[in-house]
């Protein structure tokens, strides 16, 4: 007899036929004597829905009131996937993230998980109940309502499973597993029996959303085995885990990010402390910034361009507008028609042809690029959005993945 923590996504419920089919799989682990735990997200399109339905009222709503609203999504699924349940004739019982003991920092909208009190869903399973549990959302110290940042409930379902050590933590969706590339993208991608903890998290961090990067992160520090399933078709799928044992290929996987947004300083002063004030000002507005790129001098002037999320183009443009007479810029520009295509693989780190193969592969199609960045497993351009599918294809097939 196991401990296992099921998490299926929005697609996976997203109709009655679907929940029905949720529950015949959870309550298949229940009867083979297993205690289980079910993590869903909201369903199909819902969360989606909800933002739009607020930016109908508000579009400069609170983030904390945005929680408020999305975090309803989950708790529909939670319930109707109990109800079924029932139907199935199983015991079952209903918790939102709160009262499952999720306690999240107050970042609303992006909230960071800090513990779990797990004794309520302990107990639940001692009375043998299937316990289904509400991804995405937790309380923070002051009894807000967060929510954990889009695709969220990934990282739910492997908080839950490290806190009540679970024997595995199983990510049900509707792919059967991890691709060199999104198989909507390039549809003779590979399925990947397995990937390293490493890998996943570059992949995911890099716009393969198939899990959510905290959720890798997660699963690595506390040593959850973490595998990618098919919520419709019962095969086997991909497993994360520390060490693979199939073959090292140079390229893991091609993805690409289509949320970047390219910002320029122009002519800026050509003097020490002129990348401090632009980034520390930056941090202190909590804004990340990723690829970074600054010219060489010339004439005492020289130029810094670096990217952000889209979602943070208004309030670097704030900073940086204020900053400008001080920085003595001469302009300030963004571009939101970019996206972010990268190639990752441990094996690339012994394989120093890599990166120029990419590039060859981007140069045969025609198509520019604007930044690089590298670090020891992993190679991204920035590129216009356009061509970002095409991108991802033409470099999937050069190094025939
Ligand atoms: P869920 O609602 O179950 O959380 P998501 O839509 O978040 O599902 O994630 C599954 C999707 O991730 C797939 O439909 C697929 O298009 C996309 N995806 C992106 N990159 C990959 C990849 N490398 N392998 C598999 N799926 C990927
Ligand atoms: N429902 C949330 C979202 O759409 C969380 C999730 O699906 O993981 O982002
Ligand atoms: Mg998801």
């Amino acid at each position: 007899m196991a401990l296992i923590v099921q998490k299926f996504g929005g697609s996976s419920v997203a109709d009655a036929e679907r929940v029905f089919n949720v529950a015949g799989r959870v309550t298949d682990a229940y009867k083979e004597g297993n205690s289980v735990v079910v993590v869903v997200s909201a369903q199909g399109d819902t969360t989606d829905d909800l933002i739009e339905k607020a930016r109908e009222i508000n579009t400069n709503a609170s983030k904390r009131e945005m929680d408020m609203l999305l975090s309803s999504g989950e708790q529909i699924s939670i319930a109707l996937l109990a109800m079924a349940i029932q139907k199935l004739g199983f015991p079952v019982i209903s918790l939102t993230g709160w009262q499952a003991g999720f306690v999240t920092d107050s970042r609303s909208g992006d909230a960071r998980i800090q513990t779990i009190n797990t004794e309520r869903i302990a107990a639940e399973l001692d009375r043998r109940n299937i316990v289904v549990v509400a991804g995405f959302q937790g309380l923070d110290r002051f009894d807000n309502i967060t929510t954990l940042g889009r695709g969220g409930s990934d990282t739910s379902a492997v908080a839950l499973a490290a806190a009540l050590k679970a024997d595995k933590c199983e990510i049900y969706t509707d792919v059967d597993g991890v691709y060199t590339a999104d198989p909507r993208i390039v549809p003779d991608a590979k399925k990947l029996s397995e990937i390293t903890y490493d890998e996943m998290l570059e992949l995911a961090s890099l716009g393969a959303n198939v899990l959510h990067n905290r959720s890798v992160e997660m699963a690595k520090k506390y040593n959850v085995k973490l595998e990618v399933k098919s919520s419709f078709e019962r095969i086997e799928g991909t497993v994360v885990k520390e060490v693979t044992n199939v073959e090292k290929m140079l390229i893991r996987g091609v993805t690409r990010d289509n949320n970047v947004a390219r910002i320029a300083i122009i002519g800026l002063d050509d003097k020490p402390g002129v990348a401090f004030k632009v980034f520390s000002a930056l941090a202190k507005e909590n804004i990340n910034v990723d690829m970074i790129l600054q010219s060489i001098g010339r004439e005492d002037s020289k130029d810094i361009v670096f990217t952000v999320t889209k979602d943070n183009v208004d309030k670097t443009m704030a900073v940086l507008n204020e900053l400008k007479p001080a920085l003595g810029a001469k302009e300030i520009q963004h571009r939101d028609d970019m996206s972010k295509v990268s190639i990752v693989g441990a094996g690339m780190v012994n394989n120093p042809g890599v990166a120029a193969g990419m590039f060859e592969a981007l140069y045969d199609a025609g198509i520019n690029i604007h930044m690089i960045s590298t670090s020891e497993i992993k190679v991204s351009t920035l590129i216009n959005v356009r061509n970002a599918e095409k991108a991802v294809q033409v470099i999937h097939d050069k190094f025939n993945v």
